[in-house]
């Protein structure tokens, strides 16, 4: 296998391709970053060029810290996950090649979204594996990488506040997601996506879930506290220990549950009689 200017991606990240690359190929494989003058969307590309199979990742800055979701983690660890999530979807075309080689015949057996469905699939399985080995999903500890990290501490001035405060935080310890995002994501993983609630009501289920968090670390000894200068301590979670909560959390759901249904009931306003007094 080959790699071409992989410095440019984040550190840590050309090794798991090389783990996961598809064996049979291995030494026909060719790994670029490659930087582009105009980004247009895509962060990663795969083709056969007749004799290699070239993997291609982008390492846009921009492409790669402004399109990321707030609610994703640290910077460092949203990047990470972004640019572990693209390696992982080419490789997963590299796994499953069979069906887009089929494709550049003259009959055309898959549609389009077969393969990326295909590609999809393949790095979800590799993502859950590569959990089941590394609470951190491969991400190495310390300041993120590469030329989307370099650019994104550079910018940081730019980011709003708890952004920063979050991402020095988990680097002091080892944090990959807040405390509030993992109770946020508790509350969709226990009411399913769709639950909705006014605002008032929705800050005071947000504290709830937080206490339940708090319970579920607890009982599972997760500790990962990062503390400020006066003092406070933050609690913090690596992926799979945030994992491992939203696992308790299931199985102790009563809680979080009947506090939904209170609070939907207390929104309920009474309704006020129509034709006159009684
Ligand atoms: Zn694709």
């Amino acid at each position: 296998m080959e790699f071409h200017n992989v410095k440019l991606l984040p550190r840590g990240l050309p090794e798991i391709i090389a783990q996961l690359a598809p064996y049979d190929i291995y030494p026909d494989t060719k790994v670029i970053a490659c930087p582009r003058k105009e980004p247009h969307g895509d962060r990663g590309e795969v083709y056969y060029d007749g004799a290699n199979y070239r993997v291609k990742i982008f390492p846009d800055a921009y492409l790669a810290i402004f399109g990321l979701h707030p609610l994703d983690g640290t910077l460092s660890f949203a990047l990470w996950s972004s640019f572990l999530k693209t390696a992982l979807h080419e490789l997963g075309h590299l796994a499953t090649r069979p069906i887009w080689l089929d494709m550049r015949s003259d009959y055309l057996p898959y549609p389009h979204w077969y393969v990326e469905e295909a590609a999809e699939r393949w790095a979800g399985q590799a993502m859950a594996r590569i959990l089941s080995v590394d609470p951190r999903l491969g991400q190495p500890p310390g300041f993120i990488t590469g030329y989307a990290g370099i650019k994104a501490y550079e910018w940081l001035n730019s980011w709003p506040d708890f952004k920063k405060l979050e991402e020095f935080r988990g680097l002091r310890c080892g944090g990959q997601v807040t405390i509030g995002v993992v109770a946020s994501q508790a509350i969709s993983h226990l009411l399913g996506p769709t639950w909705e609630m006014e605002d008032k009501s929705r800050a005071r289920l947000e504290r709830i879930a937080r206490d339940q968090v708090h319970r579920a670390a607890n009982n599972l000894g997760i500790q990962r506290y990062a503390f400020s200068a006066n003092g406070r301590r933050y609690l913090m979670f690596n992926v799979g220990e945030a994992e491992a909560v939203y696992k308790w959390l299931v199985a102790n759901k009563s809680v979080l549950v009947d506090a939904y249904r209170m609070l939907t009931l207390q929104q309920q306003q009474p309704v006020e009689p129509s034709n006159g007094n009684w």
